[in-house]
């Protein structure tokens, strides 16, 4: 058993954290407040081969796993840039692309992918469904040689930023006549396929939107994989990922707020000499959290080994419950940066505040806190199914 980074994650890890820093807390915050998005940050992270560090390097990528893309994010994070982009683009539609596209969709799709000039963003959220996925109502029909595409989905993220959609939708299989799963390759300017910006609590540059996809017409090889068979394992393939990833975002802010709020507390003094860092009921708050966060990135180790040595079953484990640890430390380590803080808490400037909306969704999405306990309750304790 090791702790360690390999020297080439440490340098990584160092390097990542060097060009957050560059950027910084207030970076993030004003492209949210201008409505606009962290293009130049995202840019120069692909020129340096950051967001490609898990795509293999025939594509363009680095060659790494989930363990070099988790310390991407982790990092990032940390300097004040939590990324949701990095779990939907590199994390789940490359993972997903590199897994289980054709060929010729890994040609087409990952090398853009792997240097930042191309987003794919994913969509299977549905206002009827929500967290049930098997009541999905968007259908594919086949249409010709290509596929119709009808439905609605909410709160997809970065539809505006991206070229690419990969849809999740329901077909049907000649052979059984049930509805399965398949992933659709849409492009974000098909014909048929509208969106609207929802207004969110988060401070973010990066926005959720309701797509409504109205006789979208996409050829045949939209379809993700050789068959439609592909459908089932692709979707399952992003999952760890998805969830390992979000953890990380989830410990690097609450390392980034306990940094910030540790910094304050250390040097602010209203009591005589004393710092208000040295009343217990200041550092232990932040100290409590602290802890909370580590065990969280102890479980993404964890989880991100697991899966980067192919045990998908293990990593599923690990992987909800950092996703559920990191979510719970993160919300902690946030608010309690902001109450130590005190009235500085609330202000833009102390960069901390900003964050009370992410680290809130954080528990909600990409799987909220219940739907992780479920899964532990049912797949580890061995409890019935409530639902
Ligand atoms: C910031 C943000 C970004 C997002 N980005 C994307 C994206 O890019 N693509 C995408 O497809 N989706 C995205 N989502 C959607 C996200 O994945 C869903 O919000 C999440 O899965 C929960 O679904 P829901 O909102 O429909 O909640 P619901 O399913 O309606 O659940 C509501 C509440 O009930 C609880 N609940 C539901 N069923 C059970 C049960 N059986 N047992 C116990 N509790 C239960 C839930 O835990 C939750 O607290 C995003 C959401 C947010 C907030």
């Amino acid at each position: 058993m090791t702790f360690d980074l390999t020297p080439e994650q440490d340098q990584l890890r160092d390097a990542v954290r060097a060009l957050g820093r560059r950027y910084g807390h207030s970076y993030f915050v004003e492209k949210a407040r201008a409505g606009e998005h962290t293009t130049e940050l995202w840019a120069e992270a692909g020129r340096l081969g950051y967001l490609g560090v898990n795509i293999p390097t025939e594509y363009g990528g680095g060659g790494g796993g989930i363990t070099e893309l988790a310390i991407v994010c982790e990092e990032l994070a940390a300097t004040g840039c939590p990324l949701l982009l990095l779990v939907v683009s590199p994390a789940i539609a490359a993972t997903v692309l590199s897994r289980h596209g054709t060929e010729e969709q890994r040609k087409r799709h990952l090398p853009g992918l792997a240097d930042g000039s191309q987003k794919i963003v994913f969509a299977i959220t549905e206002p009827e469904a929500g967290s049930n996925f098997h009541r999905l109502g968007t259908v594919a029909r086949r249409d010709g040689d290509g596929w119709l595409l009808n439905g609605r989905k909410c709160y997809i993220s970065g539809v505006d930023e991206a070229g690419h959609v990969l849809v999740v939708a329901r077909t049907e299989d000649s052979s059984t006549g049930k509805l399965k799963p398949a992933l659709f390759l849409v492009p974000t300017d098909a014909a048929g396929l509208t969106r609207s910006k929802l207004d969110m609590e988060i401070v973010s540059p990066e926005n959720q939107f309701l797509l409504y996809l109205d006789d979208v017409r996409v050829p045949a090889d939209a379809l993700l994989g050789e068959s439609l068979d592909a459908g089932l394992p692709a979707l399952f393939a992003g999952l760890n990922p998805e969830r390992i990833t979000v953890a990380a975002m989830g410990a690097g802010t609450g390392r980034y707020a306990i940094e910030r709020a540790s910094e304050y507390t250390a040097t602010r003094k209203v009591w005589g000499g004393r710092s208000i860092g040295s009343h217990q009921g200041v550092s232990h708050p932040l100290a409590h959290a602290a802890v909370q966060v580590e065990l969280a990135r102890l479980m993404i180790q964890k989880a991100a080994t697991l899966y980067d040595a192919g045990r998908d079953l293990e990593a599923g484990v690990s992987g909800n419950m950092a996703k559920y640890a990191a979510g719970e430390a993160a919300a902690l380590a946030v608010d309690t940066a902001v109450q130590v803080l005190g009235g500085a808490g609330m202000t833009t400037e102390y960069g901390v505040a900003t964050l009370l909306g992410a680290v809130r969704a954080g528990r909600i999405a990409p799987v909220s806190r219940e739907m992780i306990l479920n899964f532990v309750a049912q797949h580890v304790l061995g409890q019935q199914k409530s639902y």
